[in-house]
């Protein structure tokens, strides 16, 4: 098939890209499994316990330093070698490179499946929409320290959601968080089952004592609990 035109290079699709790994799944609706990340650089938004910095917070880093364009028919070999059957697209926020992330996900093909961890700020293209399996969407609340006007795009939530196969996955500092996380549900019809909270946390003890905190409110409100495997593990 043809590929879609690139982000930066004129003769052939690449990928702004951050790193590439193979691990397991340490959150979400799909915890335990084995795959490939594939971590796209840059960010639209700026959330200030933001764990993955080096993909945009140029006052720390240097973006030459931590970021390559990498063509995306390199990204696909290097995917189909590892002999995995999930691909995870993931930031920063990889959905402000679709054209890139298209040329990937058709080009892995069908046999591997696709998530895409994104901050819920973008409507997908049709193209796109219709190659991923699974959407991991994190709307960030107050907590990030960004305006609710950046953080929250109606549009781009409305339409992630209508793919029926979004999950939206929150992070809790505090008790506060549900009240937000509510209000969310509320103004965009999400169903309580698509619903994933988990706790902040960098460290093993912290993420342990989250999700016991978390597990009561969430199984009042129907919603589910994800924990953090790569940090209880001090994984990748
Ligand atoms: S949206 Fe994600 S990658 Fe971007 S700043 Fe926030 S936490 Fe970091």
């Amino acid at each position: 098939m043809m590929l879609p035109d690139p982000v930066a290079a004129p003769h052939e699709a690449t990928v702004l890209l951050a790193e590439k790994f193979e691990s397991i799944q340490g959150e979400g609706p799909w915890t335990g499994q084995r795959c490939v990340f594939v971590r796209f650089s840059r960010c639209n938004l700026t959330c200030g316990w933001c764990d993955e910095k080096s993909t945009w917070d140029w006052n720390r880093y240097h973006p030459a330093e931590v970021s390559s364009h990498v063509p995306v028919r390199e990204l696909v070999a290097w995917v189909l070698e590892r002999d995995v059957d999930l691909l995870v697209i993931t930031g920063g926020e990889p959905m402000i490179q679709q054209p890139a992330m298209i040329a990937l996900a058709a080009g892995v093909g069908s046999e591997v499946r696709v998530q895409v961890e994104t901050n819920g700020t973008q409507a997908p293209q049709p193209e796109l929409r219709e190659l991923v399996d699974l959407w991991v969407v994190s709307p960030k609340l107050s907590n990030s320290g960004v305006d609710y006007g950046r953080r929250i795009v109606p549009s781009a939530l409305k339409a992630l959601r209508s793919t029926g196969r979004a999950a939206f996955k929150f992070v809790v500092a505090d008790h506060g968080d549900f009240t937000e996380i509510d209000k969310l549900a509320a103004d965009f019809g999400l169903d309580p089952a698509t619903i994933w909270v988990m706790p902040e946390g960098e460290s093993p003890a912290k993420v342990t004592a989250g999700v016991e905190l978390l597990r009561g409110p969430a199984a009042a409100r129907g919603w589910q609990v994800s924990t953090r495997l790569h940090i209880l593990n001090d994984v990748r």
